[in-house]
């Protein structure tokens, strides 16, 4: 009989990071990934969220689409939580199984990033939506749903786009969150611009012409015309995304080329291609509507996660992108993503 996902996934994990006993009992456990969070710690509500979240992800990798072309072979998808005082998401292959593990600061942090959205005026007014004033409102239930798939459909391109190998002792996952890191180089950058790319296409398809529009009801939308539903979702999917990226730690820009993620601002900008050109196919009103609202949005989006400072981390890096060097950068990025998607 096969073993279980949920076996084979904390097995990976310690066998990764062997548990040594600390030599004085109130040492810390420095391993950074301790097994599978079984979630028996939190608090109920909590616990039901995260295992709605699992199920209705590992249910959607389940039936995933078969025989796509660019994609390479890859065993059965599951999805996890693992247990780690770290902010990350991780794609690893392992004992015939396609794991993609998030970990639980990862989901608050998330969760976090939607309360602030969700509790700015300036964000709900230029979405169009009114939340209700609880700790907890709709608008925060809808970024955090999208949110989340957005990391989930990230970490499923580094598996279908073959960036994950089979397991080696020297197998290195994508670490999506400690970023700031130099031990990358320009390969890496070049995948994880094609994940954002590709997760923010299947985002999209799903938001705006699948299943997600179901959460427009949770909006009071319900009886809005399309394209002004269609607005509000493209909106909704940007302003999530862009949060997201706002508030990751901003690297050094001298070791640009030795980074593991490029700068967000690059991240976001060529993400953005990628959602204009789901639009030019498939809504293509939303490309000049969105043109005119980006850089408000953005705004808004700085201002509601970082404060009103905040944006600066965004400034100094669009002013980067514009000077001779960071030029240079984004053109061999962008070279690089070509020949990438010709590869495919
Ligand atoms: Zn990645």
């Amino acid at each position: 009989m096969a073993v279980p996902p949920e076996v084979v996934f904390s097995r990976y994990f310690q066998e990764r990071f062997p548990y040594i006993p600390p030599v004085r009992p109130e040492d810390p456990d420095l391993r950074p990934y301790r097994g599978r969070n079984d979630l028996s710690g939190l608090p109920p509500i909590v616990q039901e969220q995260l295992r709605t979240i699992q199920e209705t992800f590992n249910e959607a990798l389940r039936t995933e689409k078969q025989g796509v072309p660019e994609h390479v072979d890859h065993p059965p998808f599951h999805v996890d939580y693992v247990d780690s005082s770290i902010q990350n998401a991780l794609a690893f292959q392992y004992g015939g199984y396609s794991f993609i593990a998030i970990t639980v600061p990862l989901i608050y942090a998330i969760s976090d990033v939607c309360k602030r959205l969700s509790k700015s005026a300036t964000v709900a007014t230029l979405l169009g939506v009114r939340p209700s004033d609880e700790e907890y409102n709709e608008l925060h239930a809808v970024l955090f749903y999208l949110l989340t798939a957005f990391v989930v459909a990230h970490e499923y391109t580094h598996h279908v786009h073959g960036h994950v190998s089979m397991p080696s002792a020297e197998t290195v996952f994508p670490n999506e969150i400690l970023d700031t890191g130099c031990n990358g180089n320009m390969k890496l950058q070049i995948e994880e611009i094609t994940a954002d790319g590709y997760s923010i296409y299947h985002v999209l398809a799903n938001f705006i012409d699948g299943p997600g529009r179901s959460w427009l009801t949770l909006l009071k939308l319900d009886a809005k015309q399309a394209s002004v539903q269609d607005e509000v979702l493209f909106a909704l999917v940007v302003v999530a995304v862009g949060a997201y990226l706002f508030v990751r730690p901003a690297p050094d820009l001298n070791d640009i080329y030795e980074l593991t993620h490029p700068p967000q601002a690059a991240r976001m900008n060529f993400l953005m291609h990628e959602a204009i050109g789901w639009c030019r196919q498939n809504r293509p009103e939303l490309e000049a509507w969105m043109k005119r609202r980006f850089q408000n949005l953005m705004s808004a989006v700085a201002e509601a996660t970082l404060g009103v400072s905040g944006a600066h981390v965004w400034e100094d890096q669009t002013a980067f992108f514009k000077s001779e060097e960071g030029a240079k950068y984004i053109s061999s990025l962008s070279e690089g993503i070509i020949a990438y998607k010709q590869s495919l």
